[in-house]
Parts: C-alpha cells; structure tokens; sequence
C-alpha cells in the first residue's frame, strides 16, 4: 500500500496538472459515472493529502474523496498530441484537459464527499507529519496510553496519519526501539524523536518518490533538496538513489549496526521487519 509520501507527491502532480482549469471528468469504466458528471466541467480548485486519503476540491464545494488501498493506482501525465489516449484497464475516474490525463484505477474509495464527508475522514485521522499543523501531542495521548505495541500503534490511521509498513520498520530501527513493546512503555522523549525523525524524512519522500531513511543517502539527499530551496509539500522533484533499508525486506541479513540477524513477524497484518539485538529502547 502506498505511504503518506506517495498521496502527498501525488496530490502535488493533480494541482500542477489541473488547478484552475476546468477539466473533463468521466468514469471511463462506468462505476463512478454519476459522481464524475457532478464534477465535470468544474473548477478543479486544490487536491490535498492527509495521511493515505486524497481529497480533490471542486468549486460549489464539490469534492472526490480517494483511497488507493493495496492495489489502486492514479497516474498523471501530459497530454502529448491532440488525442486523449483510449483508457487503458478499469478507469473508475479520469480528469483531462487538452495538456494533461490522470486516470484513476482499482482504489479502495472513490467517492463524491460534501464539505462535512470530508471533515468527518479527517477527524478520524491522527496527525500527519507532512502537514505542518500536524500536532504530535494527539498521537501521544493514545500512544502512551495503549497496551498495543508500538509498532501496531503506527500503522494505525487513527494514532498516525500516514505512516505504513516501511516507514514504521525503519524509523523503529532508527531509534532503537522494541517494535513489540506496548505504546505506553515508550518514554515521551522516544515518541519526540521518532515524530521529529518522520518530519524530517517524508518531505524526502515526498521529493524524491522514494523512502530514503539510510542517513548517509538521506544526508545526500536532504542537500539536494536545500539546494533546490524545497519544504514540506512542494511538488518539485529531485532524483535519489536506490535506497537501503536499514530493517524493511532485510530478514536474515546482518543488522548494519550490530550484525545480528534481522527478524520479520506479522504486525497490525503486515511484515514487521527489526533487529532484536539492538531494538531495545523504551
Ligand atoms: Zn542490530
């Protein structure tokens, strides 16, 4: 399932593509025929990202609420040559213009939303550390509550917004904490550090399209960015390499810190990947 970083980059490329153009919205595959004609030929005004949800403002406060689940894909591209491209696949909904196309393919949610439907999603969510009004204090006060692991507590929408499977292995590695100790086990001090540590690395990811949480590549990386002049949200690009996980997919290797075998369990229903050796901390 896409992280955070993804929906944010990808709500950046809707509003280079579309803001304050009128575009055609049509459900080429027929599913979502009806809330597309509610919104064709409407001012596109703001795509917005909040954790894994997508939010495209129409104006007349019209808007689509996305969730790509596990298989969806939404691409954006220029338009090249007169022709809009024959749909490819089930499009459940396209947004085009005479110089750009997104297509909308296999999400979990695709929905038309009223100004309340869209509070009512947002409300449900935790803070997410790619919006800068993000209060980590709201995820704290259900964290150092919770008899859930830690590791559980950060795949949850509600605790984090944002946050999936390789993000919470690799900042859990990054900080040395227990993936399996219970939410209110952690010191507060540990819960600082890791939310500073996600509000430093996903405007990376937002940058780069890749979770680069390697410090030696995050460091490269971050200088390119400050180089460029981007923050937070901004929809510019910069390349990154390959990156190295620390814990993500690296069962059975060497921990890069220790040299104990990196472990994998299910977690929250996903593959938690982490070092048991030097994984200790509170
Ligand atoms: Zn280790």
């Amino acid at each position: 399932m896409p992280e955070g970083h993804t929906i944010h980059r990808l709500a950046g490329d809707l509003n280079i593509a579309f803001s304050g153009e009128e575009p055609e919205v049509t459900s080429p595959q027929g599913r979502f025929g009806e809330g597309a004609a509610t919104v064709d030929q409407t001012e596109f005004v703001a795509a917005r990202a909040w954790g894994k949800q997508l939010f495209i403002e129409f104006a007349d406060e019209k808007s689509i609420h996305v969730h790509l689940g596990l298989i969806g894909k939404f691409s954006v591209n220029p338009l090249l040559g007169d022709l809009l491209p024959e749909p490819v696949g089930q499009v459940r909904l396209r947004l085009a213009t005479s110089d750009a196309v997104a297509d909308l393919r296999g999400p979990m949610v695709c929905a038309t939303a009223t100004p309340d439907e869209v509070a009512a999603v947002i409300a449900k969510l935790g803070p997410d550390p790619l919006r800068a009004e993000a209060d980590p204090d709201v995820a704290w006060a259900k964290i150092h509550r919770a008899n859930r692991s830690i590791a559980e507590l950060l795949m949850d929408q509600s605790v984090v917004a944002g946050i999936g499977n390789v993000y919470r292995s690799e900042v859990l590695h990054r900080h040395q904490v227990n993936p399996l100790f219970a939410g209110k086990r952690i010191k507060r001090k540990t819960w600082d550090a890791i939310w500073d540590d996600l509000v430093r690395m996903m405007p990376v990811g937002v940058a780069t399209g890749r979770i680069i949480t390697n410090e030696k590549q995050l460091v490269a990386v971050e200088a390119k960015v400050a180089a460029l002049g981007l923050g937070s949200g901004d929809s510019a690009r910069v390349n990154a390499p390959r990156p190295k996980p620390y814990a993500y997919k690296q069962t059975g290797k060497a921990c890069s810190r220790c040299g104990s075998i990196i472990k994998t369990k299910v977690v929250a229903g996903r593959n938690l990947f982490w070092c048991a050796n030097c994984q200790r901390r509170t």
